[in-house]
């Protein structure tokens, strides 16, 4: 490689800075940062993110060069330290750990003590003048090196770890129950039997030479980056495989000397709920990997201040919190061991947060002036907000559960929120609940990498041990799960399958509840209740300046405003959805399905009737029953909107989804009675729509061409409701959209029926208003001759969920028998359906919106898809030029931040997005917009 492999940090030099998480990962990056301004960081190097891919891309080799890099690097290193690797007097260790572009937390490995071998040890207990602290760590190294490198692990999910079965095996036998009870004499033998177990199950001896150490924890480090919970992790969190991970090996200190030694993790503030506070928590006399793995149950980190001897180091923890938001700019997460009262700083990386925590941090450190407004908006993950629409729980069943004693338990809360389901005790019941439509939660004695899955599928984790910066905690907090961690009066017996407390015993299946916002752990079902944010917005049962949830999420919502240049707007097709999207921040309606309006009461006889009308008489008079209808709904919806735009569409689906098929002979029947004909010609009239491929057939303007009278009632439905809402005195944007166009012609057969139309209701009613008339872009055809329908079209919308699978030729309702294999396979990254194919449909797209504006340069064109409110689909429709996005009104923030994120990624976007940007930005959903009525 031509390239620098390794990068120094250590006092004599530092070639690395904070920005450069792409070569050095986030953690090789920071840490160079730290070294720079000045806070203790024991020296080290990074082997850089290239290597890594350069690795996988050459079939898992190295380049020829990194081992005489790695030898040079480990010289530079004994030079810094004055420490010698394998030195029988002062040995080198050193720490080897991953660290990518964003953090990935516990997914791949991390080795301790690397260079101990009995040469060493000896001269570690010399050195320290502490032989069991010398042969405990070599017990240590030779259990993290069995098992990381050299894939000595259980077999089965509940199995115990193949180490700790031979330590408590040696505890038994020597009649102690601590680890800490086990003398250098008991250490020394464990280290015996543990290199024995190393060589019965893998046939190879556990090696002595540090240099060969390094090389195979280099190793394993890179490969971790392949393992499965890693792949999971970044498919989960959409981190591309291409980036790679760096590999830091930095000498080690040590927090397991003695009393005057510690290790911690901690974050400037709090990341479960953002309030301004030092959080964290340590162990005296241990290393870090206890705090993390969750095993001993720690202290909090404010309590260090009033350790006698650690007091000291307490101070200068508090200096260093200050020191690191005033450098990073954001909350820090860092690590961090006290070896003989002395501080070091391991790592430190922005804190992942709860979406409650990541308002109200971006609040208060932009008015703090800590953190600049751009990083507020970017830092944000714009799905994670749906967590501060999670339920809580209801307050009467609430306290009807306190009143009745069902509470077992208080654990620290890691997660906020409310969940209640049935209690599991493995990732595997969880998913297996999970997938047959349970609640369930997920309790474990603690967490490890492995139950990700069952984390990801339950809706609340439960651990017995571990703090809130244990695994279990750790990764909630960033899924925006409910958790509770370290519920210490909690007895879980995995063989058994049962959880017990306070005399209660619950079996695997039964019901529990749990309170990730104050801790608590309840035996039974309590039900749940909307989010605060929900009752300001949606409910509006809390008012906006009762809630300082919503003050965060609106501060942070009006910031957002000032950075997009993407519009806003909302698929709905109801009042109440509209007022919903609207209070979220929807500037209008991107798409109202009409056909949702026909299933309501008792219309769809009247829709029943059309159908199946022999004559174009006999459906003229069904439609005119029809017609009533749907200018009602759409004067509700013009009145909810107040003057905002209202793209309406017309008739799509299939017509014989409004009638019951042919498995279901009594619906048939029920409909033969009520449009007085017979079961014989209801079932015909069934048979003869009946369609091999119903997405591809008889529907979208098809319908509209061959029937024009259900387009011309539609419209006319419509235009009346518009005249009568304008008399009224509300303002109101009709656009009526053709769906499935591919060809020019079909637009115009239905453009011209609009029109007359229009022409015909303001004659009639005297009333005058401004329309547009435009087409969805969903198949192919439409895309590639855009500049053709443009001339028709005075508006595009791309219906990506069409358009993705008459692009990929993948049906949207079926194609889930295969596509979860796909992404294995990694054909596919992300489900298509979800998230924009950018390659292909999205070329469609961007063809669409070059033509299209070739033939009229101010086209207005948006998206209403279900990408619309996917954060990477709207930072695509950001990119090709969009003016607008649509999407469902619970996704609008999601949207809405991130549109302001693609805004500030890509601030040199075609400047027709701007232009023709179609209305001005609800300033605060603060203003509820009520029906405004005459
Ligand atoms: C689409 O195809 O993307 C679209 C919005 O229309 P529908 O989902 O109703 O087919
Ligand atoms: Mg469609």
């Amino acid at each position: 490689m031509a390239n620098k492999l390794v990068y120094f940090f250590g006092k004599s030099k530092t070639d690395g800075s904070g920005d450069m998480k792409a070569l050095l990962g986030g953690k090789g990056a920071n840490l160079a940062q730290m070294t720079k301004i000045g806070l203790p960081v024991p020296s080290g190097f990074t082997i850089t993110t290239e290597v890594c891919v350069n690795y996988y891309k050459n079939g898992r080799k190295y380049p020829v060069e990194l081992p005489s890099e790695l030898e040079k690097a480990v010289k530079w290193l004994e030079k810094e330290s004055g420490k010698k690797f394998g030195d029988v007097k002062n040995p080198l260790l050193v720490s080897v750990r991953s660290g990518a572009r964003d953090s990935m937390p516990g997914m791949m490995d991390t080795i301790l003590n690397l260079g101990l071998n009995d040469a060493a040890c000896e001269g570690l207990a010399a050195a320290t003048n502490n032989p069991r602290f010398a042969w405990d760590s070599y017990r240590r190294f030779i259990q993290m090196y069995g098992d990381v490198v050299m894939g000595v692990q259980k077999k089965n999910e509940n199995d115990h770890e193949p180490f700790d079965e031979v330590m408590d095996g040696l505890k038994k036998e020597v009649g102690v129950k601590l680890d800490t009870e086990l003398t250098a004499q008991h250490l020394q033998e464990l280290v015996k039997r543990f290199k024995k177990l190393i060589k019965d199950r893998t046939g190879k001896a556990f090696p002595n030479e540090p240099m060969k150490q390094l090389e195979g924890a280099v190793t394993a480090v890179f490969g971790s980056w392949m393992n499965e919970r890693a792949i999971l992790y970044r498919q989960k969190y959409r981190i591309p495989d291409e980036w790679g991970t760096a590999v830091n090996v930095q000498s080690m200190v040590f927090g397991n000397m003695g009393d005057d030694c510690a290790t911690g993790v901690a974050f400037t503030r709090d990341p479960a709920n953002g309030e301004n506070v030092f959080y964290g928590e340590y162990l005296v006399n241990a290393q870090g990997e206890d705090v993390v793995a969750g095993v001993r149950t720690p202290l909090k980190i404010a309590d260090m201040a009033k350790d006698k001897i650690l007091g000291a180091a307490f101070k200068e923890l508090v200096e260093v919190r200050k020191t690191l938001e005033r450098n990073f700019g954001d909350v820090q997460d860092f690590e961090f061991t006290i070896e003989n009262k002395k501080l070091y700083m391991l790592q430190t990386r922005n804190g992942k947060r709860t979406a409650l925590a990541y308002v109200k941090i971006a609040h208060d450190m932009v008015k703090e002036k800590l953190m600049t407004p751009e990083h507020a908006i970017k830092s944000g993950d714009p799905e994670a907000l749906n967590q501060l629409l999670q339920p809580i729980f209801d307050t009467k069943a609430y306290d009807k559960a306190k009143k009745e004693g069902r509470m077992l338990a208080i654990g620290l809360p890691a997660g906020p929120g409310a969940a209640s389901g049935a209690v599991v005790f493995t990732a595997g019941k969880a998913e297996e609940l999970a997938a047959k439509g349970q609640h369930v939660v997920l309790a474990r004695i603690e967490t490890s990498p492995e139950d990700l899955r069952g984390m990801i599928a339950a809706d609340g984790i439960l651990t017995a041990r571990g703090g809130v910066s244990s695994h279990a905690a750790l990764v909630a907090r960033q899924m925006g799960k409910v958790c509770v961690a370290g519920a210490g009066d909690i007895e879980i017996d995995y063989h058994k399958g049962v959880l017990k407390c306070k005399g209660v015993t619950i079996k695997e299946g039964e019901p529990i509840s749990i309170n990730g916002t104050t801790g608590e752990v309840f035996h039974g079902k309590i039900d749940t209740a909307d989010s605060e944010l929900k009752q300001v917005l949606v409910g509006k049962t809390l008012k906006p300046k009762d809630s300082k949830v919503f003050q965060y999420y609106d501060f942070i919502m009006k910031l957002a405003d000032k950075y997009r240049t993407l519009g806003l707007r909302t698929n709905a097709d109801q009042p109440d959805q509209v007022l919903n999207a609207v209070a979220f921040g929807a500037e209008g309606i991107g798409l109202c399905r009409t056909e949702h309006m026909f299933f309501e009461g008792d219309r769809i006889i009247a829709v029943r009737q059309m159908i199946l009308a022999k004559t174009e008489e006999a459906r003229k008079s069904a439609l005119a029953k029809l017609l009533p209808y749907q200018q009602k709904d759409f004067e509700g919806i013009f009145r909810a909107l107040d003057g905002l735009p209202a793209c309406v569409r017309l008739l799509d689906p299939p017509l014989h989804e409004f009638l019951p098929q042919s498995d279901n002979k009594k619906g048939q029947e029920e409909v033969a009675k009520q449009l007085g004909t017979t079961v014989a010609e209801v079932a015909k009239m069934v048979h003869e729509l009946h369609e091999f491929n119903p997405m591809l057939g008889f529907r979208g303007c098809r319908l509209g061409i061959l029937r024009p009278e259900i387009t011309e009632m539609q419209a006319r439905a419509i235009f009346q409701a518009a005249a009568n809402v304008l008399k009224e005195g509300i303002k109101v944007k009709p656009e009526v959209m053709v769906p499935l166009v591919g060809f020019k012609r079909e637009l115009d057969l239905q453009v011209e029926i609009v029109h007359r139309v229009a022409a015909e209701v303001m004659k009639a009613t005297g009333k005058k208003f401004a329309y547009h008339v435009g087409t969805m872009i969903e198949v192919p055809r439409g895309a590639v001759t855009a500049d053709e329908i443009a001339e028709s079209a005075e508006f595009f919308s791309f219906g990506t969920n069409d358009l993705t699978q008459t692009c990929l030729g993948m049906s949207r309702d079926d194609s889930g028998s295969f596509l979860p294999a796909y992404q294995g396979l990694e054909i596919i990254k992300a489900n298509p359906f979800a998230s924009i194919d950018r390659t292909g449909v999205g070329l469609l797209m961007k063809i669409g919106v070059e033509k299209g504006r070739s033939t009229r340069n101010d086209l207005k064109i948006g998206i209403c898809g279900e990408h619309g409110g996917d954060p990477s689909s709207v930072e695509f429709c950001h990119q090709i030029g969009l003016n607008y996005v649509s999407c469902s009104p619970f996704r609008v923030p999601i949207a809405r931040l991130a549109a302001a994120q693609a805004a500030l990624r890509y601030p040199a976007v075609a400047p027709t997005a701007k232009v023709v940007k179609d209305s001005k930005p609800v300033k605060g959903a603060t203003k509820s917009r009520t029906v405004a009525r005459k």
